[in-house]
């Protein structure tokens, strides 16, 4: 059922919420355009403009990792000035509710944390660009740290002490998709009553499955994104429209 207005839509939405205890946002780019994270993935994206840089050259290559490190902090402008926006509030007013025992995210940019849901309750699937690990030791590097040293060494990426890669904590293209975080989000899908679809196209395997899972196990499946999505047909409402103007209503201070 598609919502007809924001009214209807934020009437059926203040339903569900009341009734479900157990409620699981999953969300994608689309929660994160208001706060000036671009859609890498869109059309005119930066993935578009980029070829990007796959987990093998990454490894194989000191020019890679050179360049890897120069495309990330090209983006600070945009991941350092960042606030969470209307929809990461609404997801954290109903976290701070007891509704959300967990919130699965494929953005990388560290705003539900910034809004106040604890950062052991969130799942990334895709990682968080905010920070950097050791891909050999697991040992956490502040960017700011990696940005100093790269600088000092003629723009060479710098290497752990343990003499591991240092990568931003992100998934790339051509990795495998982290077990833990894909075992609890696969856990939060099937346990919810309420699978709150915000701002991705439900297009990216596995992530794209979470929502008939949720869906199978008897929980309602709700979408709230400016486009269609693939599983449009099978939820118990879809409402397409602006995601902070759609969940603004449902912000508690
Ligand atoms: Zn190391």
């Amino acid at each position: 059922m598609i919502a007809d207005d924001l009214d209807s839509a934020a009437r059926r939405l203040r339903e569900l919420f009341e009734r479900s205890e157990a409620i699981v946002p999953f969300t994608g780019a689309g929660i994160s355009t208001e706060c000036g994270i671009p859609d890498f993935r869109s059309p005119g994206g930066i993935w578009t403009k980029n070829q990007p840089i796959y987990f093998d050259e990454f490894l194989a290559s000191q020019e890679a990792r050179d360049e890897s490190w120069r495309r990330r902090f090209a983006m600070d402008e945009y991941f350092s000035k960042a606030k969470p926006g209307r929809g990461h509030r609404a997801i954290a007013s109903l976290y701070r509710a007891g509704k959300v025992p967990g919130v699965i995210t494929q953005n990388i940019d560290n705003l539900h944390q910034a809004s106040g849901v604890a950062a052991t309750d969130i799942v990334e699937l895709h990682g968080n660009t905010t920070y950097a690990t050791c891909l050999d030791c697991a040992r956490r590097y502040e960017l700011q740290w990696v940005k100093e040293k790269y600088a000092a060494g003629a723009n060479c990426a710098p290497d752990c002490t343990c003499g591991g890669f240092i990568k931003t904590a992100t998934i790339s293209f051509g990795q495998s998709m982290p077990e833990d975080p894909m075992r609890r989000a696969d856990e939060l899908s099937k346990n919810c009553d309420l699978f709150l679809a915000i701002g991705s196209s439900l297009v990216v395997w596995p992530a794209a499955g979470f929502p008939l899972n949720a869906k199978q196990n008897g929980a309602a499946l709700v979408i709230i994104n400016r486009e269609p999505t693939d599983h449009d047909a099978i939820a118990d409402l879809v409402v397409r429209g602006d995601i902070g103007e759609v969940l603004a209503p449902f912000i508690s201070h």
